[in-house]
């Protein structure tokens, strides 16, 4: 074992502070990271907080990290001392289900291992600890290959705010001749727009905050509409063959199942901490789809970061030092985020 610097939540209603945690020795199977960046999800906070529950405490929280490979166990083949590379949500799963088999590790049906706040499997009884700490430890299958053409800070939030938005855009088929929504600017929702726009589909981007119309345009929107607008959402009923919902907090989703077409889908990824109401009306007038989707698998997530480098697609962030951890959470329950903060590890 090994000492790495960390921050933690001790705590639902405490700030995050500094800690120390033990990170094991490689087995032959794991590569031992020396971390960069580490990109700032709104999941961290819900989990910092425990609005989900069962945050087991104190929780390092961070899924969106970059790093350079330090030391690398004797049956590692991928990767060597000093590449770039990455890790998102998932450090394992059982690697046997159906699920896994297909490569979609995120629906493992015992349960993937979350990067943190999951059971551990090489240390009895302990938990799974995040990102936001100088180095991790995790087996070559769950490591992804970061290309070097691409700003490490800008590209951690790939790892999670990146890939969640791109598996449902891939997996509904999304492209040239669909009219898609995104609703949300945030960091999955600007991902959402340079993603739906890179695809080919024409993009159309909600959101609250008035604000952010002219950055919506520029990440890849055709169009901007102020969701708390009657006319401005009325104009666009019956049009979406697509629509992704990011938004972190309460909402009213039958507002958009109502600008879907015929057939048309609306998928979930933000995940608000309390249960939302869909009038059946909104579904059936349309035969309308409402879906969900969890992350990506490996295999997805590295399509995905080589499609980045290749079209020199990267997060919009905001570097911030481990210190200002508090203040960038309040500010992304403000909506304040343009539109990822990545946190600078040389700062812990
Ligand atoms: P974020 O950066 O905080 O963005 C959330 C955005 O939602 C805000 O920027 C805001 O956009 C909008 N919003 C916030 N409060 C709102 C409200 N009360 N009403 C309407 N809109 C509101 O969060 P994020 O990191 O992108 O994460 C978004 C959600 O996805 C979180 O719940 C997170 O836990 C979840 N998530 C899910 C997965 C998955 O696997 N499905 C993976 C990662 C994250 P505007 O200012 O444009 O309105
Ligand atoms: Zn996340
Ligand atoms: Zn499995």
């Amino acid at each position: 074992m090994s000492k790495s610097a960390a921050y933690a939540a001790a705590a639902a209603d405490r700030a995050l502070g500094p800690i120390t945690i033990e990170r094991r020795d490689p087995t032959p199977d794991d590569v031992q990271i020396d971390i960069l960046f580490c990109g700032v999800c709104h999941s961290d906070l819900h989990t910092a907080r425990n609005e989900w529950g069962g945050t087991v405490y104190p929780v390092v929280p961070g899924h969106e990290i970059i790093g350079r490979v330090g030391r690398v166990g004797a049956n590692v083949t991928k990767f060597r001392k000093g590449d770039l590379v990455g890790v998102g949500c998932m450090v394992d799963s059982c690697r046997t289900c159906s699920n896994c088999k297909e490569g979609l590790e995120q629906y493992c049906e015992v349960g993937n291992t979350g990067t943190y706040n999951s059971p551990d499997k090489h240390i009895a009884g302990a938990t799974t600890h995040g990102g936001y700490s100088k180095s991790v430890t995790v087996d070559q299958a769950f490591v992804l290959r970061m290309s070097e053409k691409l700003d490490p800070a800008a590209a951690a939030p790939l790892l999670c705010a990146g890939i969640t938005t791109w598996s449902p855009l891939r997996h509904w088929k999304v492209g040239p001749g669909q009219k898609v929504g995104i609703v949300g600017l945030g960091g999955l929702g600007h991902m959402g727009v340079k993603f739906a726009h890179a695809l080919g589909a024409k993009v159309v981007l909600f959101t609250t905050s008035q604000s952010k119309v002219e950055d919506a345009k520029r990440l890849g929107a055709d169009e901007v509409v102020i969701s708390t607008d009657r006319a401005q959402m009325k104009a666009h009923r019956n049009s979406f063959h697509f629509i992704l919902d990011c938004v972190s907090a309460d909402h009213d989703v039958n507002a958009y199942l109502r600008l879907l077409k015929r057939d048309g889908v609306m998928c979930l990824v933000g995940a608000p901490e309390k249960p939302m109401a869909v009038a059946a009306f909104s579904l059936l007038g349309g035969r309308h789809t409402l879906a969900g989707s969890g992350i990506g698998g490996i295999a997805e997530t590295q399509e995905m970061l080589d499609f980045c480098a290749e079209h020199g697609i990267t997060s919009d962030v905001e570097v911030i030092a481990i210190k200002d951890i508090n203040t960038a959470y309040e500010r992304m329950l403000k909506s304040d985020v343009k539109y990822r903060f990545s946190i600078d590890m040389a700062t812990l």
